[in-house]
C-alpha cells in the first residue's frame, strides 16, 4: 500500500495532521494506524462492582484509541506558552498561539460552540495570589469538559473517516526508512508512504525510545512530575474556579526552594485511575453536563524531577515511586490530609467519618511511606500556601491521592519544522516531549501537516 502520508497515532496530535492535511489537499492518500479501538469501542472494564481496579488490558481504554489518551480528559483546551509544552520554542511564540486558537475554532465547529471560554487576564486573583508567595500563570482555558470534548471527536472522525484509511487495532512495530519514503510494519503487513508523522503519545513513549535508537535519532532525558490528587469541596475553591476554571498555581517552597504547582483542576469532578504501561496512578476529569457535576473539587499537586548523571531515567524514577505505591495499596492510595500531619494512615473508617466524600474508589493509607520526605513537604507547604488563598484547604478531611506521576517522554531531537535527522519523518505531539497538552499537541498536528503541504 503507498500513501502521501502515514499517521502512526490518532491522539489529538494525529487528528488533526489528518484534519489539516486533508482540508487543505483532499486528493491526498492518508493512512492512520492505531493501536487502540475506535472511539464507540473505547470502554474501560473497571466498573466499580464487578470490576474494581485495572485488569491490564491489551490496549488500556483510557489511553488508546481513537482521542488518545484525551479521548476521556476533561477537553481543557489551554491557549498559552506558560504551560503545556515547549513548542513556541520550535516554531515561535505567535505561530503556536496562532495555531492554538485555530485549534479552538475547529473544535468549536465541531460541537463545542456552546461551551467557555476563562482567561486569567485582568483577574484580581494575580494579586491576591502574588502576595501569598504565589505565581498564578497567565492562560485562555477552553473547558469542553468530558462529554462535549467526546461529541467533537465523534464529528471529526464522521468528518474523516470516508476521507483517510483508518486502521484501528493496529500498533506499528517498526518504521523502516526507504529511498523516497518510509515502510511501517505492522504483524506481517506493511505500508509506505512519502511522509510519516509519528505521534504515539505517552502510551507510545517506550516504543518511540525503541524507534529512535534502533533509527539513530538522537534523544535527550526529560522531567517527571510526582505528587498527589487533592481532593476537597467544590465550595473551597468556587470563588477561583467560577471565574478561572483552572488555575495553574505555582509556589516555591521555604525549606528546598522547590517549585510545587497545581495541575488539572477539576471543578465539580470526579478522581480516576490512570493506567501506563500497567501501573496504575490517579487523575481527574469533569462533566459539562450538570447531572454529573460533583460537589467535590480535584487537582494535582505536582513536583518537578529532572535526573541527568549517573541515573538519568526520569520516568524509571517516577514509575518506581507509583510501583510502590500500587504494591501497598494495591492501586491508588487515599489519605486525609489530617491523618498525613499525624503520621497515621487513613483507615475506610476514618475516611466515611470525614466530611469529603472520595468520588474514587481507593485503599485507604499512609502516603508518607511512598512519596519520598522531599516531595511531600513541599506538597505539605503548599497545602497550607493554598489554604490562605482559599481557607479550608488544609482542612482535616481533605483527600490526598497518590500517586500522580506525570511520565514525558524523552525529547526527540528535532528541527524547526518538527523534522527529525531524517527527511519527511515528523514527530509531534506528546510523543516527542515537545508538547505535554491537548492545544499544543493537536497544534503541532496542524504545523506539521501545513509544513508537509508546502514542501510537497
Ligand atoms: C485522564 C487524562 C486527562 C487529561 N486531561 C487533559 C486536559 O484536560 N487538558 C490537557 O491539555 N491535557 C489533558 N491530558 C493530556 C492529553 O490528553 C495529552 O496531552 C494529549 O492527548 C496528547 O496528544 P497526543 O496526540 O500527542 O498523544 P495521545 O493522545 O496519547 O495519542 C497517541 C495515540 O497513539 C497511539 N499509539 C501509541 N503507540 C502506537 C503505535 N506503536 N502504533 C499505533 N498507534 C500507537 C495510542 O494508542 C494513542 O491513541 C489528559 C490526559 C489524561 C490521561
Amino acid at each position: 500500500m503507498k500513501y502521501d502520508v502515514i499517521i502512526i497515532g490518532a491522539g489529538p496530535g494525529g487528528i488533526f495532521s489528518t484534519y489539516e492535511l486533508l482540508k487543505r489537499r483532499p486528493e491526498l492518500k492518508v493512512a492512520v494506524f492505531e493501536a487502540g479501538n475506535p472511539l464507540e469501542k473505547r470502554r474501560c472494564p473497571i466498573d466499580g462492582k464487578n470490576v474494581k481496579s485495572c485488569i491490564n488490558c491489551k490496549t488500556c481504554a483510557i489511553m488508546n484509541g481513537f482521542g488518545g489518551a484525551g479521548a476521556f480528559s476533561d477537553g481543557k483546551y489551554n491557549i498559552t506558552n506558560d504551560f503545556g509544552g515547549s513548542l513556541y520554542q520550535y516554531i515561535g511564540k505567535e505561530k503556536a498561539l496562532e495555531l492554538m486558537k485555530y485549534v479552538d475554532e475547529i473544535n468549536m465547529t465541531h460541537g463545542g460552540g456552546n461551551t467557555k471560554m476563562y482567561s486569567t487576564s485582568g483577574s484580581e486573583f494575580k494579586k491576591i495570589c502574588m502576595q501569598n508567595k504565589l505565581n498564578l500563570l497567565d492562560a485562555s482555558v477552553r473547558h469542553l469538559g468530558t462529554d462535549i470534548n467526546y461529541i467533537v471527536l465523534e464529528n471529526l472522525f464522521a468528518e474523516l473517516k470516508d476521507k483517510a484509511d483508518f486502521y484501528f487495532n493496529t500498533p506499528i512495530d517498526q518504521i523502516e526508512a526507504l529511498e523516497d519514503g518510509y515502510r511501517v510494519l505492522y504483524g506481517s503487513e506493511t505500508a509506505e508512504g512519502r511522509k510519516c508523522i509519528v505521534s504515539v503519545g505517552r502510551s507510545g513513549s517506550k516504543w518511540m525510545e525503541a524507534i529512535c535508537e534502533e533509527m539513530g535519532i538522537p534523544t535527550r532525558s526529560n522531567r517527571v512530575d510526582i505528587g498527589v490528587r487533592i481532593e476537597l469541596p467544590a465550595v473551597i475553591f468556587s470563588h477561583l474556579t467560577d471565574k478561572l476554571y483552572e488555575s495553574k498555581i505555582v509556589y516555591r517552597t521555604e525549606k528546598f526552594e522547590d517549585a510545587v504547582r497545581t495541575f488539572c483542576m477539576n471543578p465539580n469532578g470526579i478522581v480516576v485511575n490512570e493506567n501506563t504501561n500497567g501501573i496504575v496512578t490517579v487523575n481527574g476529569h469533569s462533566f459539562e453536563d450538570p447531572e454529573r457535576k460533583t460537589d467535590n473539587t480535584n487537582f494535582a499537586l505536582l513536583v518537578a524531577k529532572h535526573f541527568s548523571e549517573p541515573f538519568k531515567d526520569s520516568n524509571e524514577y517516577g514509575e518506581s515511586i507509583a510501583r510502590l505505591s500500587n504494591m501497598l495499596g494495591g492501586g491508588v492510595i487515599v489519605q486525609r490530609f489530617g491523618d498525613l500531619e499525624r503520621g497515621r494512615r487513613s483507615t475506610e473508617k476514618r475516611i466515611e467519618e470525614g466530611t469529603v466524600t472520595p468520588t474514587l474508589d481507593a485503599t485507604p493509607g499512609d502516603l508518607s511511606l511512598v512519596l519520598p520526605k522531599r516531595i511531600l513537604d513541599g506538597i505539605i507547604e503548599m497545602i497550607y500556601a493554598l489554604d490562605k488563598i482559599a481557607p479550608g484547604t488544609a482542612n482535616d478531611d481533605t483527600l490526598l491521592y497518590g500517586v500522580e506521576v506525570k511520565f514525558y517522554n524523552m525529547e526527540v531531537e528535532l528541527d524547526n519544522h518538527l523534522e527529525t535527522n531524517y527527511k519527511g519523518l515528523y514527530v509531534i505531539g506528546d510523543g516527542s516531549g515537545v508538547t505535554h497538552s491537548l492545544s499544543h499537541a493537536s497544534a503541532s498536528g496542524v504545523y506539521v501537516a501545513t509544513e508537509i503541504i508546502e514542501n510537497m
